[in-house]
C-alpha cells in the first residue's frame, strides 16, 4: 500500500509519521512531495528568529528531511504536485530543480498543502524588498534582506493581524523604524473586541511603532527594481522593506481542479476522521481544510499550527488502520506584543452576535500575582456569556504576564460548556507568586454572573 502526501510541514508530516508508526515498511510505503527546501518547520517561530529571540533558523526545524527518511518516509524536496487524478489514483509531480515530471500512484492520498497568503496585484508587482511570511524560505529571504548593505532602515508592515503585529515587533527589535498599516479601526480587530484591541494598539504604539488605521494601500513605488515607498490615501510612506500580513486562504486550487469537495470557506471538506467527504482513501488536514466551530456549529477556516498538527495526527492514525477524530475548534489563540500577552478563546462579541447569540459581557482589571508579590502585572479579562443561561461563549485577556496560562483554563471551560456561575467555584491554584487569592478568571466569572442575573 502506498501513501502519497502533498505538503511536508505540520499536517503532512504529522500524518506521515503517525501512519509510519502504525504500519511497518513492508505494509506501507510513504512518499512526501514538498515544493520547498524544508520539512516539519515552525513558521510560527519566524518572527522570533527575525527579531533575534531565536538565534538560528535551524532551531525552527523540528525534523529534517533526512530524519524523516531514516524513519522510512521518502521525502522529495523541491517537488511540486501539479495535478491529482482521482480515477487513475495518481499525482502528477514537477521536479522544480531537475526539471522532470513524474506520475506517482497512490492508495491513500494526504492533501496537506497549507494556505496561500493573500497577495494583491500591487504587491506582486512591487519589486525587491516586498515579502510575504508563510514559509521558512520567506523568513530566510526577509532575514537576508535585512542583513544586506546598506541595511534597510524603514519598514512598512501591511496588515494588523497577529502575523503583522509579530513582524512589526521583530522589525523594531532589528532597529528599523516601523509603520503598521491596518484597514480597520485598530489592529487585531478580528482577534479581540474593540475595547481590548485598544489596549493592544496602545502597546504597539508604546514600542515606537507608528500605527495607521482605517487606511488602504493604493500601491508601491519602486526605483531600480527595489521598493521605495507605500502609497496610501493619507500620503506616501518611505520604505526599504515591506512585509505583508494580509491573511491567508486555504490552498485548494489543486483540490478544486481534482474535484475534492470545498466548503463555504473554500477549505476542503472532511469528516471527523479527516477523510475528504465522499472519497475513499483521500485525506486532508491543516490550513487547507475547513473545520467546525464547536459553539456555532458552523464551518470555519482557522489556519493555526495547533490544529494542523492535531488534524494531521488524526489522519495518520486513521490511514494506519486506527481510529481517531478531530471534533472541531473553539478559536483559542495567543500572541504577544513586546511583553503584552493577547489571548482569546471562544467567540468575540462580533462573532457571537453573528451566530445569533444574545449575550452579556463583563470586563475586569486585576493582577497576575498577589498585588504585594514582586512582579505582579496588570491584566484585563473580558468574558462573554449567553443571556439567561450564562453559558461561557468567549473570553479575552490582555495582560503583561500569564494571560496564556489563564486563557487555557477559560478554553477548557468553554470547551466543556460551563456557565460563568459554575466557573465561580472552580478550584484554581493559588499562591502569591502565581495568582491573587481570587484569580482574575474567578473575579471575571463573578462579574459575568452578576451581569447574567441582571439580564434575566
Ligand atoms: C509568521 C507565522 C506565525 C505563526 N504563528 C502561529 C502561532 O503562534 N500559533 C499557531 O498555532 N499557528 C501559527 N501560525 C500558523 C501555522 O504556521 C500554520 O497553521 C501551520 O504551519 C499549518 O500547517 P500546514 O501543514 O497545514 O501548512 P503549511 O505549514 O503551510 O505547509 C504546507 C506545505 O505544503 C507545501 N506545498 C503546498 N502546495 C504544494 C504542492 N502543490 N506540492 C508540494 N508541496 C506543496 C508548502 O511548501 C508547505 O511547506 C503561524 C504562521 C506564520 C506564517
Amino acid at each position: 500500500m502506498k501513501l502519497v502526501v502533498i505538503g511536508g510541514d505540520a499536517a503532512g508530516m504529522s500524518a506521515a509519521s503517525q501512519a509510519r508508526k502504525r504500519l511497518g515498511r513492508s505494509d506501507l510505503s510513504i512518499v512526501v512531495f514538498e515544493r520547498g527546501h524544508y520539512t516539519s518547520y515552525s513558521a510560527c517561530g519566524i518572527p522570533y528568529w527575525i527579531g533575534g529571540a531565536v538565534d538560528d533558523a535551524g532551531k525552527l526545524v523540528a525534523r529534517t528531511p533526512d530524519e524523516h527518511r531514516r524513519a522510512g518516509i521518502d521525502v522529495r524536496l523541491r517537488h511540486e504536485v501539479a495535478g491529482i487524478d482521482l480515477d487513475r489514483r495518481e499525482v502528477l509531480v514537477h521536479d522544480l530543480d531537475g526539471g522532470g515530471e513524474v506520475r506517482e500512484p497512490f492508495d491513500h492520498l494526504m492533501y496537506a498543502a497549507g494556505a496561500t497568503p493573500f497577495t494583491p496585484e500591487w504587491a506582486r508587482a512591487g519589486g525587491e524588498g516586498v515579502f510575504g511570511v508563510q514559509t521558512l524560505g520567506d523568513g530566510e529571504a526577509i532575514h537576508a534582506w535585512l542583513d544586506r548593505e546598506p541595511q534597510p532602515r524603514r519598514a512598512v508592515v501591511i496588515g494588523g493581524g497577529y502575523i503583522g503585529v509579530e513582524m512589526a515587533e521583530a522589525m523594531v527589535l532589528r532597529g528599523l523604524t516601523v509603520t503598521l498599516l491596518e484597514k480597520s479601526p485598530q489592529p487585531m480587530g478580528k482577534t479581540v473586541d474593540p475595547d481590548m484591541g485598544a489596549l493592544v494598539q496602545k502597546a504597539i504604539r508604546g514600542l515606537g511603532i507608528e500605527v495607521v488605521t482605517d487606511t488602504r494601500v493604493e500601491g508601491l513605488q519602486t526605483e531600480d527594481g527595489r521598493v521605495r515607498a507605500v502609497v496610501t490615501p493619507g500620503g506616501v510612506l518611505p520604505a526599504d522593506v515591506v512585509v505583508l500580513g494580509l491573511g491567508v486562504r486555504p490552498n485548494t486550487a489543486l483540490a478544486r481542479e481534482a474535484g475534492l469537495p470545498l466548503g463555504p470557506t473554500e477549505g476542503v471538506r472532511t469528516d471527523l476522521r479527516m477523510r475528504v467527504e465522499g472519497l475513499e482513501g483521500v485525506w486532508a488536514a491543516g490550513d487547507c481544510v475547513e473545520t467546525r466551530h464547536l459553539l456555532t456549529g458552523g464551518p470555519v477556516h482557522v489556519p493555526l499550527g495547533t490544529h494542523a498538527n492535531k488534524q494531521g495526527r488524526v489522519a495518520g492514525i486513521n490511514i494506519g488502520g486506527g481510529y481517531a477524530t478531530f471534533p472541531g475548534v473553539i478559536g483559542t489563540a495567543v500572541t504577544k506584543v513586546c511583553d503584552l500577552e493577547v489571548a482569546r478563546t471562544g467567540l468575540t462579541s462580533k462573532e457571537a452576535r453573528a451566530a445569533g447569540y444574545s449575550f452579556v459581557t463583563a470586563t475586569i482589571d486585576s493582577t497576575s500575582r498577589a498585588g504585594y508579590y514582586p512582579g505582579a502585572e496588570l491584566m484585563t479579562v473580558k468574558l462573554i456569556a449567553e443571556r439567561r443561561t450564562g453559558l461561557l461563549l468567549g473570553a479575552q485577556i490582555v495582560g503583561r504576564a500569564e494571560a496564556a496560562k489563564r486563557i487555557d483554563a477559560l478554553a477548557v471551560a468553554t470547551w466543556n460548556r460551563m456557565t460563568v456561575e459554575e466557573m465561580t467555584a472552580l478550584d484554581l491554584s493559588y499562591a502569591p507568586p502565581f495568582a491573587p487569592v481570587w484569580d482574575p478568571v474567578l473575579i471575571a466569572a463573578r462579574k459575568a454572573t452578576e451581569a447574567v442575573h441582571a439580564s434575566l
